[in-house]
C-alpha cells in the first residue's frame, strides 16, 4: 500500500513517513502543492493525506483537481484549521476524511485504515467492457467464459483493472505486484504481459491491455 503525504512541515512529514513505514506502507512526501499534485497526478497511491495550508496550491485546491480525474483515491486532510466550516469545506472539496493537528498518529492510522478498508470492499470487484475479475473468488470472465490465471498473471490483471484509465508505469506495475524493484530487468513484465494478453485475447483478436511505448501499459477505452 502506497501512500503520498503532502505536507510542509519536514518534521511532521518525516513523522509520519517514519510512522507509517513502520507500518508497513511505503511512503512519498512532497513539501509543497505542485509538488503534491504532481505526484498525485502522474503516481498512483492508495491513499494521500493532505495539509491544508501549503506552498503553491492549497490542500483544498489540490483535492479539488485530483478529483476531476480520481474519484475514488482516499483523501485524508491535516490541519490546524478546526472551525465547522472548515471541516465542511475540506469535505465538500472532495475530502473523505479531516483531522485536526495536534493529532495522535494511533488515530490517525487508524482513520487511514478505516479509508483503505472502504477501498479495498470497492475493489473486489472489477470490470471492463466485458471482462470482469472477482477477487473474492479469483476468477476472471470474459464475454461469460471462465479464464484460467496464474497467480501472478492475477495479480497484474488485477493492478491493471484497479487503476483502469490510467497508466500504470513499468516501475509501479513491478513494485506492486512482484513487490520488489528490479529496474535493472524487468523483461519478465513483457513476458507475463504477452501471457495475459494471450489469454484474454477473443475470437476477433481484440486486445485487451495497450502498450504505451517507453512508459508502461493501460487498460482503457479504444478511442
Ligand atoms: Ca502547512
Amino acid at each position: 500500500m502506497k501512500i503520498l503525504i503532502i505536507e510542509d512541515e519536514i518534521g511532521i512529514a518525516n513523522f509520519l513517513r517514519d510512522g507509517l513505514e513502520d507500518e508497513n506502507y511505503s511512503v512519498d512526501i512532497a513539501h509543497d502543492g505542485l509538488r503534491g499534485l504532481e505526484l498525485a497526478t502522474n503516481r498512483i497511491y492508495d491513499l494521500i493525506l493532505a495539509d491544508w495550508m501549503l506552498p503553491g496550491i492549497s490542500g483544498i485546491d489540490i483535492t479539488k483537481q485530483i478529483r476531476k480525474s480520481n474519484k475514488k483515491i482516499p483523501i485524508i486532510f491535516l490541519t490546524a484549521k478546526d472551525t465547522v466550516q472548515d471541516t465542511v469545506a475540506g469535505l465538500e472539496a472532495g475530502a473523505n476524511d479531516y483531522i485536526k493537528k495536534p493529532f495522535q498518529f494511533e488515530e490517525l492510522l487508524a482513520r487511514i485504515k478505516v479509508q483503505l478498508r472502504k477501498e479495498e470492499e470497492e475493489l473486489t470487484n472489477l470490470s471492463f467492457e466485458d471482462l470482469t475479475l472477482d477477487t473474492t473468488t479469483h476468477q476472471v470472465f470474459r464475454d461469460g467464459t471462465e479464464i484460467n490465471l496464474t497467480k501472478k498473471e492475477f495479480s497484474l490483471l488485477y493492478f491493471l483493472l484497479k487503476n483502469k484509465g490510467k497508466v500504470c508505469t513499468r516501475n509501479d506495475i513491478i513494485k506492486e505486484v512482484w513487490e520488489i524493484n528490479f529496474e535493472t530487468d524487468s523483461s519478465s513484465l513483457d513476458v507475463y504481459i504477452n501471457f495475459l494478453r494471450k489469454k484474454l485475447e477473443t475470437k476477433n483478436g481484440e486486445n485487451i491491455i495497450q502498450t504505451i511505448r517507453g512508459i508502461g501499459y493501460i487498460i482503457r477505452e479504444r478511442e
